[in-house]
């Protein structure tokens, strides 16, 4: 299958860091972790299958044996979608017909003051915690005889880790573009191991999320960038609920996430169950609501060689 016309091409990191003069972030531990990422992870995506195929009785039981196998290996929240050309990039094509998708909470303690070196180190922390869950779920699954791929959290996939985990239920799509979970909030990373393995899928959610977005404001308020906008729009297509989308407008946050590092401030001061999920489970004495950093916001850039899906509205 091969991603619909209409798809988005893949985020291009290197030409994005080009449009503003290189990555403008230097913090040696997370250096370290994209080191360790590319290193001691990217050369573990491939493996053997095993040729002995385990049978299941149902797809249910099949489903539930790999859900419980990314429990197991460290994901706070497992579900199953078909793929369609729409969930796969531009220009790109695969075989497989689910995606199994992960997602793993990052530590509200780590949120406390944003953007810091210290909200940084947690998203890399993350995507390289979580490449370990999808590298060990793809081996489980070619252990179980089947072939599949690893879509990393922080690699160049080939598949829309946002839409998949929308269909296979993870929460809604907020104002601020990332997916609020009912109980993880928005603070959580995404990926994905892609298969043909017959598989049960899971339903979309409906939880009155995207409702509260339209007449809350917060993300839009305390984006440094201006990049969250007032309104859907429809040319950023349909969500999983028929609503137009929300068109975060990249060209404005990516300079801003580039040089302060990696920003993220509309995910920590999101509302939806705020006092829900912005709390430590383990003890940690945290602020119910976080530091902000706001700074002038750089030039927008919107780089012709490699264009992200938004194009730049109501600039
Ligand atoms: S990451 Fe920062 S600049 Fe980008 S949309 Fe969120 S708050 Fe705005
Ligand atoms: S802060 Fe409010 S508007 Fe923004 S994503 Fe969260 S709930 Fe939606």
């Amino acid at each position: 299958m091969i991603g619909s016309s209409t798809s988005p091409p893949a985020f291009n990191w290197d030409t994005w860091y080009a449009s503003i003069g290189g990555r403008q972030i230097d913090i040696a531990e997370a250096d370290e972790i994209l080191k360790q990422i590319k290193e001691l992870q990217y050369p573990r995506f491939t493996g053997e299958v095993n040729p002995d195929q385990k049978e299941f009785e149902n797809v249910s039981q099949a489903s539930q044996a790999i859900k419980e196998k990314a429990k197991e290996l460290g994901a706070t929240e497992v579900g199953i979608a078909e793929i369609e050309a729409s969930d796969i990039y531009k220009g790109r094509q695969i075989d497989e017909k689910y995606a199994i998708v992960v997602g793993q909470k990052m530590l509200w303690r780590k949120f406390q003051e944003v953007p810091s070196h210290e909200s940084a180190v947690e998203c890399l922390r993350v995507y390289f915690s979580l490449g370990e869950v999808v590298i060990k779920l793809a081996q489980y699954v070619r252990d179980l005889g089947y072939t599949c791929k690893v879509e990393h959290p922080i690699g160049d996939s080939d598949v829309l880790h946002i839409p998949l985990a929308l269909k296979a239920g993870f929460g809604e799509l907020g104002r601020h573009g990332s997916i609020i979970h009912p109980t993880m909030g928005p603070l959580f990373r995404l990926g994905s191991v892609i298969t043909c393995m017959p598989l049960k899928t899971d339903q979309p959610i409906d939880a009155g999320i995207a409702k509260f977005c339209d007449i809350c404001r917060a993300c839009r308020i305390y984006c440094p960038a201006k990049a969250i906008p007032d309104d859907r729009s429809p040319e950023a297509g349909k969500d999983h609920l028929g609503n137009d989308r929300y068109m975060v407008d990249t060209g404005k946050c990516f300079p801003y996430f580039a040089k302060h590092n990696y920003c993220s401030i509309c995910l920590p001061v999101c509302v939806y169950q705020h006092k829900e999920w912005a709390k430590d489970y383990e003890g940690f004495k945290t602020k119910l609501f976080p530091e902000i950093n706001m700074e002038d916001p750089p030039k927008p850039v919107d780089p012709e060689a490699a264009k992200h899906w938004y194009p730049k509205v109501k600039r």
